[in-house]
């Protein structure tokens, strides 16, 4: 259990998938107990191989998960989800565009949006969500107007 304590502190008991919380007291035997989720076969499964030597991880190789969570994903790549509450089109899979921003750095439009308002409350929460996803990687959210909507654009 001691590397599961590990793992839950330095995500702050937090699911790296689902964005709520892990119960420490809870039975890993429980789906909503912790788990140990292994990040690379994400970056693997999405086609991200032999870039050089070693695919690049977006943080670290294990993150915490709820056991639910984790066995749910399963054979396809683990997948991060956009807020039901925002008002997003054409949304960007957040998982490989942060990947790839980690890897290469630049520029990932994340989606559009029909007015600046919507933009604004998805940039911040992208913010927000990046913050406990990859907190070591420094990006910025910036709102572009472009063909008669709203980009949300992240940059690092
Ligand atoms: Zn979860």
């Amino acid at each position: 259990m001691g590397r599961l304590d590990d793992l839950g502190d330095a995500d702050g008991w937090r699911c790296w998938l689902c964005d709520e919380p892990v119960d420490p007291d809870m039975s890993v035997n429980d789906s909503r107990g912790a788990s140990a989720d292994a990040i690379t076969t994400a970056a693997k499964a999405k086609g991200a191989k032999s870039k050089g030597k070693g695919a690049a991880s977006v943080v670290g190789t294990e993150r915490l998960a709820h056991r639910g969570c984790n066995t749910k994903k399963g054979a396809i790549a683990a997948e991060v989800l956009w807020s039901p509450d925002l008002f997003v089109v054409d949304p960007a899979p957040i998982l490989m565009s942060v990947e790839r921003l980690g890897r290469k750095g630049g520029r990932e439009i994340m989606a559009r949006c029909p007015t600046e308002g919507d933009a604004e409350d998805a940039a911040a929460w992208l913010i927000d969500r990046l913050s406990r996803l990859t907190p070591e990687l420094a990006v910025n959210a910036s709102v572009e107007p472009g063909g008669g909507q709203f980009m949300v654009v992240l940059s690092a």
